[in-house]
């Protein structure tokens, strides 16, 4: 079985820059793929066509089997809701607390303004605690975001992706602004939620 599909995979922008050149690629369910090459490789638009954040110039995606280019509206909402994606720079809202963070995932961004007027269902806040207490950081749900350090906030971030319960995980660059301990520890819970361990992952003090 084939999780992901790539065939024939271009993106040329509009100023011409040919940044993908007919890319295949496979992904089958529980394999972990690491995209290596310099600065300007190609990395970012590589991870953002697939979730369609870019539009490609050409190719064909198919994810779980179907056919993603061209997909709109709905379609795509609920394709990049099994699609979680990780970046670099966290990409919390750091003026919210850490759960509501995580609760905007959940609710894959349909409404800012739900959480502020408590519309937050009992089983969303549940689910989001225990997501939170996977990556140890029950202890600071109600803190803001920018009040954790670096390694913490992208600790959140996989708590917001495994709150949609997504069959692919995206990491565009999750570990380039940590320290090596820090780049360690979320590599580590990667890899281990990769192989279906992601309902025990290792406690972590609250420092890392
Ligand atoms: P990284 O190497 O971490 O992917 P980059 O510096 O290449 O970061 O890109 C940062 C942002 O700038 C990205 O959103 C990318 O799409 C955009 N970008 C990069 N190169 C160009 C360019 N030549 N013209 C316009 N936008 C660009
Ligand atoms: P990486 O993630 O491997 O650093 P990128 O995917 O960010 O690489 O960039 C691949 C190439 O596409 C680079 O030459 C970059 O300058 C270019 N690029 C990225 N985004 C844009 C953009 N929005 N417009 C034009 N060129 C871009």
């Amino acid at each position: 079985m084939t999780l992901l599909q790539v065939e024939g995979l271009s993106k040329i922008y509009p100023d011409g820059t040919k940044a993908l050149d007919n890319l295949n690629l496979e992904i089958r369910p529980g394999e972990f793929v690491v995209v290596i090459g310099p600065s300007g490789a190609g990395k970012s638009t590589l991870l953002r066509s697939l979730n369609r954040m870019i539009e490609p110039t050409n190719g064909k995606i198919r994810f779980k089997g179907e056919e993603t280019m061209g997909i709109k509206g709905k379609k795509l909402r609920e394709m990049r809701r099994h699609m979680g994606m990780i970046f670099q720079g966290y990409n919390l809202v750091t003026r919210v607390s850490v759960i509501k963070n995580v609760l905007h995932g959940r609710l894959g961004y349909m409404s800012p303004f739900k959480g502020a007027l408590g519309l937050y269902s009992k089983s969303d806040t549940e689910a989001a605690k225990s997501m939170l207490q996977r990556v140890g950081l029950y202890e600071q749900m109600y803190k803001r975001a920018d009040e954790l350090s670096g390694g913490q906030q992208q600790r959140v971030g996989i708590a917001r992706a495994l709150s949609q319960k997504p069959d692919l995980i995206l990491a565009d660059e999750p570990i380039a602004s940590l320290d090596p301990a820090s780049s360690e520890t979320i590599m580590h819970y990667l890899y281990t939620i990769c192989k279906g361990g992601g309902h025990r992952l290792p406690v972590q003090s609250s420092s890392g």
